[in-house]
């Protein structure tokens, strides 16, 4: 399958336009190559988009929830008939292995599509009730308004759809800005919202680098609800441009997610969970595992099975089926991810196994695991965002815990054990929006994904998310018919 090489510079109003910024390549990391070019769009493009999603909303606010699962149940079944499509333009803008979009990235895209389908027509408010005595109170969830909307490179549909389909089921209107290496299966998404029937201007996508369209886009007045995710830095400027007016904000940043084998584990799985854990996406997940914790008697053993596995790893042409990681997103990134690799031992690491960049056209590197690494080090401390797993060993439970809450991040963790209580103790004493047992990655559109701490707050996916895009309104109704409330007398006595 192909790729366009001129793709939409942004869909606004239902229809592609043609904006007036720089033209910007798509570069390919498996290749060095320009797969697409575009032209970005600018803060007036923006206001643009702003505009039409203001006037659209108060009607698809109104939309029944069944027509608005109408559409959405249409968008899952064209984004299901076009996945082809949307899978080789995955591969093309991020390099990420066929075998991951076709398995992972786009199925999870249509099953969270499909879950808010459904999702939409379960929204209610909550039974009335007469609290006061003379009054029914009740409680109405009302879409927020026009939600703005920013997204990283890394899983690009998926990232869109957690952000987008909930607000739209939900009864918004959005503008949202990808990342502008990775536009393409947003605008996609957008065209194919179209198609499905959903009314203009509801559904519009500005592309655009951070620094002029993404700051205009979460610091603009006419927006009611700012949801971003991406780094923890960007998060944080995100959070204090939306601040400026007061609008809300949901932030899915940055992790370092702990990996912890307690002494009775399987050691098998482990070894297999940690390596498939830490190098999904080639590891530029948020929640990849990053810092594996490891019982002391199990230590060498742990260190020496994880080498083996990631020295078998294929690494090399994302469109061969055979492939297991592809390159990182770019070269510069790559470099970044080398760089703080190469520093590990100054700081006590141990390269293991890795820390070589293959002699291939991209932007590759090797699956690395650093093993003794000192918790003061940059590399245990930071989100490296690539390949690369670290790993430390612990003396007792306490210990273990203890070193897993040692970061600023909490998204997500694990804990690897065969005894009940060390996993129920682990899962409450474990600071993260998630903690799996005996796995590591496993996401599900039912449950909710979100972090504490410097990873942010608010949630993507499931039931959940559906607060990030409503607000809460009470109405309550005199049932007396009197025109002298009983309370009328601590204003003013009747003469
Ligand atoms: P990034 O923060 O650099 O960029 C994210 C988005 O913000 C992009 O669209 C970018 O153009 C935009 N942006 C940059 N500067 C901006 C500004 N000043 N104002 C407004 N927008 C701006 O992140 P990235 O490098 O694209 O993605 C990697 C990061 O995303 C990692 O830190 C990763 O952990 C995080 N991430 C988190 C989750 C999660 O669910 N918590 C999921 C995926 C990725």
């Amino acid at each position: 399958m192909s790729v366009a090489v001129n793709v939409t510079s942004s869909w606004i109003n239902g229809a592609p336009v043609t904006t007036a910024g720089a033209t910007h390549q798509i570069i390919d990391p498996a290749s060095g190559r320009p797969v697409a070019e575009y032209a970005l769009a600018t803060p007036a493009d923006v206001d643009n988009a702003v505009d039409a999603a203001r006037q659209a909303f108060p009607a698809w606010s109104k939309a029944t929830p069944a027509e608005r699962s109408a559409v959405l149940a249409k968008l899952a079944e064209l984004a299901d008939e076009h996945a082809d499509q949307l899978i080789a333009e995955e591969v093309a803008q991020t390099g990420k292995p066929v075998r991951l979009a076709t398995e992972f990235d786009v199925p999870g895209s249509i099953d969270n599509i499909d879950f808010f389908a459904g999702a939409a027509r379960r929204l209610e408010g909550k039974a009335s009730a007469e609290y006061s005595g003379d009054h029914t109170s009740s409680i109405r969830r009302e879409a927020v308004g026009v939600v703005a909307t920013i997204t990283p490179w890394n899983y690009p549909l998926q990232m869109a759809v957690w952000k987008v389909i909930p607000a739209l089921a939900a009864g918004c209107s959005v503008v949202i800005k990808p990342a502008e290496i990775t536009p393409m299966t947003t605008l996609t998404l957008a065209r194919l919202a179209t198609e499905a029937g959903l009314p203009d201007g509801v559904f519009n996508v500005v592309t655009g680098g951070g620094a002029d369209v993404g700051t205009a886009l979460a610091g603009h007045r006419d927006v009611d609800v700012v949801t971003f995710t991406g780094s923890t830095v960007v998060g944080r400027k995100v959070m204090a441009a939306a601040a400026v007016h007061g609008h809300r904000t949901q932030l899915e940043l940055g992790g370092k997610a702990p990996f912890v084998v307690f002494d009775d584990a399987d050691l098998d799985a482990a070894i297999q969970g940690a390596v498939a854990g830490a190098l999904i996406n080639t590891g530029q997940d948020c929640t990849a595992a990053t810092r594996a914790i490891v019982a002391r008697d199990l230590y060498d053993d742990f260190v020496a099975g994880v080498a083996e596995v990631m020295s078998k790893i294929v690494v090399g042409d994302p469109h061969d089926p055979d492939t297991d990681l592809g390159p990182l997103i770019s070269f510069a990134h790559r470099d970044k991810v080398a760089g703080m690799v190469a520093r590990a031992p100054e700081q006590g690491g141990r390269v293991v196994t890795g820390g070589v960049i293959p002699d291939l056209p991209g932007a590759f590197y090797r699956p690395t695991l650093i093993a003794d690494v000192a918790e003061t080090s940059e590399v245990y401390r930071d989100e490296v965002f690539g390949p690369v797993l670290t790993v430390r060993p612990f003396a007792d439970d306490d210990d273990a815990i203890r070193q897993a809450n040692d970061t600023v991040y909490g998204l997500a963790a694990s804990a690897w054990t065969r005894d009940v209580y060390r996993a129920q103790r682990a899962s409450r004493e474990i600071n993260a929006g998630c903690v799996w047992i005996n796995d590591h990655i496993p996401i599900i559109s039912e449950m909710p994904h979100g972090g504490v701490g410097a990873s942010g707050f608010g949630k993507d996916m499931s039931d959940y998310s559906f607060e990030e895009y409503l607000t809460i309104k009470h109405v309550m109704s005199d049932i007396t018919g009197a025109a002298e409330k009983g309370w009328h007398r601590t204003v003013f006595a009747q003469r």
